[in-house]
């Protein structure tokens, strides 16, 4: 995942590659000005306007309850459509549908070659409708244009290439352990899989989630967020109109708690649920696991460390420390929020950090130009908001922002916020506040560094500047965490493993890690012996 334009604020990357893939990027969507097309026509008009209903066993049906519910654009706090709400008798029927598909269904027949094929119509299909559904991502979530374009439709077409090509690639194994005895492993599909996923990269996710469970030949009940449920659904769509049969993608839209999440959860006909979101909730989810011992793979949060040593590029550092922090408006799991500065360049890296933050611009995330749009609903602004209060009650020093912007009007802003002058053991660089507020936190040395970086419950990711590679690999090796960036930021592909050590949740997805996640492994004994 490339998070960053030439001369843009998000600039983490390394100049050549970033040119590469902007240019690999720029071609998904033929060229076209996507500024122009939506002076002209929103592409995504006619989805909104049609009634948005469950995917149940290949229909588009009501809920049971009959229940509705709205879904906001959040930064005109307008309402954009109503959907569906799905509840415990909308799942039940979801799970009955999988379990069908699962067992008799043509799905389990077909060769894992028809379904590779399957897998590559659908992210043609994406490809095709790419504006369409960064338009959708972007009024749905608030994010800008750019990012869901050249993000997360590029990467969400990019995730269902990579699982389709292993659908064809699933192997077991022989293993000669004694003579007698002919000995091999078989890599089944679990079953019924329930996937829960968040508001902050909804199609992603769900490409995520769905790539790798349908590669292996599962069958899904999909759990969209109540915030952002839009893209799931037109993805829904296309995924019919290519031909996956019926029973095989389930998408049930509604709420998490006492709901149809928790309903996904507790079920005891479902063989797995991957979830992604919030810490607090995976305790949950793995509670309701407990009836049917069902398997469980978290992806959770984080407060990653960003680490700049005094040798390193201070300027690529820079854009990599903002990349970190207000890409996605902070809304993202491995958000660098905790920026360590050795001590010796603090005030050098401070004056140029927010001398470049304050170039940003923030408005509506439709608009081509801006770098950072609104939170994804009125809850997420307030308990952002509700941090920067906390923080400036602990004696952080604020530099920048810490307010929603009020010539913005509507919507729900925060600006762009710096804190210097952390400590480490402070609730603002403890607690995961999921929005754009960086807490600046000076070092001595490598040894002191390590320790304050490791002190976090949680271990999704960091990041290292620096240009001395032993120290860089030192560092690496000594950081609890699933990922560390080198000289970069946000980095993201679907060939490279992604998860967390410690609270931020167990299980890789990605890569070929995602396949260990929806796959059983059987051994089989043929007695040879005369
Ligand atoms: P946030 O608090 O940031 O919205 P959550 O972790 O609550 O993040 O939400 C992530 C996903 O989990 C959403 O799809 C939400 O509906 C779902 N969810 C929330 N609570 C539960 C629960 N108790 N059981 C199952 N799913 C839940």
């Amino acid at each position: 995942m490339i998070v960053g334009w030439r001369g843009g604020p998000f600039c983490g990357l390394a100049h050549a590659t970033y040119i590469v893939v902007r240019n690999e990027r720029a071609k998904l969507f033929g060229g076209s000005n996507v500024a122009a097309v939506i002076e002209k026509e929103l592409l995504c008009k006619d989805f909104l306007t049609k009634s948005k209903k469950l995917l149940i066993d290949g229909k588009w049906v009501d809920a049971e309850s009959g229940k509705t519910f709205e879904t906001y654009n959040p930064a005109t706090e307008e309402v954009l459509t109503r959907v569906a709400e799905g509840g415990k008798a909308d799942v039940d029927k979801a799970v009955k549908a999988a379990r069908k598909a699962f067992e008799s269904g043509p799905w389990r027949k077909m060769s894992n070659a028809e379904r590779a094929k399957l897998m590559f119509k659908l992210a043609d299909s994406i490809e095709a409708h790419a504006d369409e559904l960064a338009q959708l991502e972007t009024l749905d979530n608030g994010k800008p244009i750019k990012e869901s374009r050249y993000v997360d439709v590029a990467q969400t077409i990019e995730t269902f290439r990579y699982y389709g090509g292993w659908a064809t690639k699933l192997e077991g194994e022989t293993i000669n352990a004694n003579s007698d005895f002919f000995t091999y492993t078989l890599r089944e599909p679990i079953g019924v899989v329930g996937q829960i996923i968040p508001w902050n990269f909804p199609m992603l996710m769900a490409a995520w989630k769905l790539g790798p469970a349908l590669a292996c030949g599962n069958t899904v009940i999909l759990k969209p967020a109540e915030q952002t449920p839009l893209t799931a659904l037109r993805i829904g769509e296309l995924a019919m109109e290519c031909g996956f049969p019926e029973g095989v993608i389930n998408i049930i839209t509604g709420f998490g708690a006492d709901s149809a999440g928790s309903a996904l959860a507790n079920h005891m006909d479902v063989d797995k649920i991957a979830f992604t979101g919030e810490d607090k909730t995976g305790r949950e989810i793995l509670k309701a696991s407990l009836g049917n011992l069902k398997r469980v793979s978290l992806e959770l949060g984080g407060k990653a460390p960003n680490i700049v040593f005094a040798d390193a590029d201070i300027d690529a550092a820079v854009r990599g420390a903002i990349t970190g922090i207000f890409f996605n408006q902070g809304q993202v799991c491995c958000a660098g929020s905790r920026l360590f500065l050795e001590k010796p360049i603090h005030d050098e890296f401070m004056s140029k950090l927010l001398e470049r933050v304050g170039k940003m611009r923030q408005g509506q995330g439709m608009d081509e130009k801006t770098h950072i749009g609104p939170q994804v609903s009125k809850e997420q602004q307030e308990r952002v908001l509700n941090y920067i209060d906390i923080a400036k009650k602990e004696g952080a020093k604020l530099e920048c922002g810490g307010m929603a912007p009020e010539e913005l009007g509507k919507g729900y802003f925060v600006k762009p916020t710096i804190f210097t002058g952390v400590n480490n053991d402070m609730r603002i660089a403890q607690e995961e506040v999921f929005g754009p507020v960086l807490a600046v936190i000076p070092f001595n040395n490598i040894e002191d560094v390590a320790e304050q970086a490791n002190k976090t419950t949680f271990g999704l990711s960091g990041a290292v500047w620096t240009k001395d590679i032993k120290k860089a690999h030192r560092l690496a090796g000594k950081i609890k965490a699933g990922t560390v960036w080198v000289n970069c930021y946000n980095l993201l592909d679907p060939a490279i493993p992604f998860g967390g050590y410690k609270m931020s949740g167990y299980g890789r997805e990605l890569g070929k890690h995602s396949i260990e996640l929806y796959t059983n492994i059987k051994s089989v004994w043929v007695n040879l012996a005369e």
